[in-house]
């Protein structure tokens, strides 16, 4: 009876832990959920320090299982997000050169230079797109600053060839490459998908990206209606990875990069 009464004790006990278990795991994933409403607040805050450059842990998907595993509990012990977030809102565009700070690691995959940390998340936007019957496929990634130097050359001499004035072919040149340094493919964040063309828009692949990119951190970065914005003419092909929370938000405020990063900095200010 005694011992009855102990094993009794013990399933009580044991009960109880669960119960304090889970508790505690409903209030951590609160603090997280909190955390993550402020995270526009704290992505602003740390736009201003520039990333580290190694693999960073990323929330949505962008890394190793394993690193996944011990992100997740680093969260759950309540750890602030990590300051490594604001690599994915690098804005790099026709008055914002490459932060001298960013670094990154450049790898071969998928027949392209990127950067390593959008290897997981094209991967899977890739897969998940072949099972609808979409294939998807990388034209262009990360270009070194020669490389583009190289494009924009090339471009001067081909308005050149057309009869236009030195200065009027820089000028032309500067709207439709951009300069060295300041290509948003010298991040390795971007890619152009399914080559660069105007006729992209119009397919299946197209529509499915609209659907889906934003569900593994792409956005199509330059937008018919954002040109005024961008300075960069309408880009089907040329999207960008920022990470799914942005992603998401940018499409559901219907914000370019430019937009939500300024968009970012006055909630900032707001919240100070
Ligand atoms: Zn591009």
């Amino acid at each position: 009876m005694y011992q009855e009464k102990n094993k009794v004790k013990t399933v009580l006990s044991s009960f109880a832990m669960v119960v304090i278990e889970l508790f505690l795991m409903a209030a951590t994933t609160a603090v997280f959920v909190m955390g993550f409403n402020h995270l526009d607040t704290k992505l602003a805050k740390v736009s201003a320090q520039k990333s580290s450059g190694e693999i960073s842990v990323v929330k949505d998907g962008g890394v190793a299982p394993a690193v996944q595993a011990s992100a997740s509990k680093a969260e759950g012990l309540g750890e602030k997000p990590s300051q490594s977030d604001d690599w994915k809102l690098t804005l790099v565009n026709f008055d914002n050169k490459m932060p001298d700070s960013f670094t990154h690691t450049i790898v071969h995959q998928f027949n392209v230079d990127i950067d390593s940390r959008i290897v997981t998340p094209y991967q899977q936007m890739h897969d998940a797109a072949a099972k609808d019957k979409i294939r998807l496929w990388i034209s262009s990634g990360y270009r070194s600053d020669e490389k583009q130097e190289k494009l924009f050359t090339d471009e001067i001499q081909a308005f050149k060839k057309t009869g236009l004035s030195d200065d009027d072919a820089v000028s032309k040149a500067g709207k439709s490459v951009a300069r060295p340094g300041y290509s948003e493919h010298n991040t390795g964040l971007a890619i152009d998908i399914n080559g660069v063309l105007e006729s992209f828009d119009g397919s299946d692949a197209f529509k499915w990206m609209q659907q889906h990119a934003q569900d593994y951190g792409f956005v199509l970065r330059y937008q018919k209606d954002k040109q005024e914005i961008t300075k960069i003419k309408y880009e089907p092909w040329h999207f960008r990875y920022v990470g799914i929370e942005n992603a998401k938000k940018m499409n559901e405020m219907h914000l370019c990069l430019e937009e939500y990063v300024d968009y970012l900095k006055k909630n900032r200010t707001a919240s100070n």
